[in-house]
């Protein structure tokens, strides 16, 4: 009988080289993903262009994803709003955000006077915008023009979108009767503004909410409180005393409770760094078993 022809000696396992090569690729993988995908789609950049108003607010409210907000507020010539309407609002976005930086930019773009719809607005954005949410930054944008809103009389401000609010200049002038107009400013920027951060009950639970008026606080002193938005609710809030220009208690607890809740895109990139983390530690063990066994 014929011996078997005798060839290398063969090993048991994989080789260390090969064991480390498997080990490396499950460390490494999180990184291409992550580059890839801009943190695995948590910022899909067109689907927040067009998103609800309200359901940005946790993006808008928390240092992650987006450390970064740029508030762009883009002006028709005369519609720029008072340096300090835009202080208070500076404020306000201070006291509810938690963002490393917020930057305010100021332009001047060429909006002819109209009768806007929300889609006319989404489309007069789309053309003037420069800054939109993008990976690590959330951005919100303040268009100002003359003119009004088509779809109801009397509108002083209103958020069309997920990170888009118009303000009716001249609305808010005839409204102040010849006075300061920057007061009934400030107010109407704060309370779109609000309707961004997902008040009320837009998100979160809103125990404050008017069920007479959906998205609005019951409480006359809350900037949030429904006459705020409209010309003839305003004159009939003001009395002649200053509109409200803070967010109640209710609101800010709400809104707390809304920056501290993960979104499920949140919980992807922990989750896959995870599960490859322990795919390289499993690869490590099987090896040096294998390497025992030999
Ligand atoms: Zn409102």
């Amino acid at each position: 009988m014929a011996n078997r022809p005798s060839g290398p000696a063969r090993t048991r396992g994989w080789s260390r080289l090969q064991a480390w090569v498997v080990v490396a690729f499950f460390v490494v993988l999180p990184l291409p993903l992550a580059l890839g995908f801009g943190w695995f789609g948590l910022n899909p950049v067109e689907a927040e262009r067009n998103a609800p108003v309200g359901s940005l607010s946790h993006e808008l409210l928390n240092s992650f994803p987006d450390n970064r907000l740029v508030v762009e507020i883009a002006s028709a010539p005369g519609a720029t709003p008072p340096s300090a309407s835009m202080s208070l609002l500076w404020a306000r976005m201070n006291e509810t955000v938690q963002k490393a930086s917020i930057q305010f930019v100021l332009e001047t773009v060429s909006v002819p006077s109209a009768s806007f719809t929300s889609d006319g607005l989404f489309s007069v954005e789309q053309s003037v915008r420069q800054f939109w949410p993008s990976v690590g930054q959330m951005a919100i944008f303040f268009l100002c023009v003359h003119g009004s809103y088509a779809d109801q009389s009397g509108v002083l401000g209103l958020a069309f979108r997920g990170s888009s609010i118009a303000v009716f200049t001249d609305t808010i002038e005839s409204t102040a009767g010849g006075g300061d107009p920057a007061p009934i400013t400030s107010t109407v920027l704060i309370h779109e503004f609000g309707h961004e951060l997902g008040l009320v009950g837009l998100v979160g639970s809103a125990p404050n909410e008017d069920p007479g008026h959906p998205g609005h606080s019951t409480d006359p002193n809350d900037v949030m409180y429904y006459a705020v938005e409209s010309s003839a609710g305003l004159a009939g809030l003001l009395g002649g005393t200053a509109p409200p220009t803070q967010f109640g208690a209710a609101d800010l607890a709400d809104l707390q409770t809304v920056r501290n809740t993960p979104i499920p895109l949140e919980l992807l990139p922990p989750v896959v760094v995870a599960g490859c983390w322990v795919a390289a530690g499993v690869a490590v063990l099987v090896f040096r078993r294998a390497a025992r066994q030999a």
